[in-house]
């Protein structure tokens, strides 16, 4: 067994099925060209980024997140963009879907009560698919997708020589009766 680490790199994201990572990262290969594509396995959506934090405080962090109430919905990747001063290509909602910038809110909301830190930029709904992009231009046409969201998780992001590995450390469910 690993030692426990005192320190964690730690995000809460919505976290898609391997079928749906799979429908992403096919079209993000093809996208790539000479630039880096995520891998399947680590595509997500970042909900709230805590950066490193005490190991201490995971159970803590379990706490708030099992507080926040809300119902399973279907968010719509309409879309995809380039960010020219991130260099990535990302999808996402055409607009913001109520129902994720309300997860969001609540999540945020139940740190700042719990006084756990975290990037406090305002949220901009995306999944990160190709890093160092320079742009659109050979992308293949983009099909919108339904993402059937129904928990969100925890994530630890471990650094390793092959890149950064995303590891789900737990999963908090929607209540379906909400
Ligand atoms: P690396 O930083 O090693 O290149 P990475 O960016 O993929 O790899 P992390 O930095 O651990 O991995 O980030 C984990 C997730 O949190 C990613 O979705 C990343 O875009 C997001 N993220 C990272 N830093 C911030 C930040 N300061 N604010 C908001 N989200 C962030
Ligand atoms: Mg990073």
């Amino acid at each position: 067994m690993e030692p426990a680490a005192a320190s964690e790199r730690l995000f809460f994201a919505l976290w898609p099925d391997s079928a749906l990572q799979g429908r992403l990262a096919a079209w993000t290969k093809l996208a790539a060209g000479n630039a880096r594509p995520m891998r399947r396995e680590n595509i997500h959506l970042t909900l709230a980024f805590l950066g490193t934090t005490d190991a201490a405080l995971i159970a803590v962090l379990g706490e708030c997140a099992h507080a926040v109430r809300f119902a399973p919905f279907a968010l719509r990747l309409d879309r995809v963009g380039y960010w020219k001063h991130k260099r990535l290509i990302w999808c996402g909602p055409e607009d913001e879907a109520q129902a994720l910038t309300a997860l969001v809110a609540a999540l945020r909301a139940a740190l700042d009560n719990a006084g756990i830190r975290y990037d406090s930029k305002p949220f901009v709904s995306h999944v990160t698919l190709v890093r160092k992009a320079s742009g659109l231009a050979a992308a293949p046409s983009w099909v919108p997708l339904a993402w059937d969201v129904r928990d969100f998780a925890l994530v630890r992001s471990v650094p390793s020589e092959a890149g950064v590995r995303y590891e789900v450390m737990q999963r908090f469910p929607a209540l379906a009766a909400f």
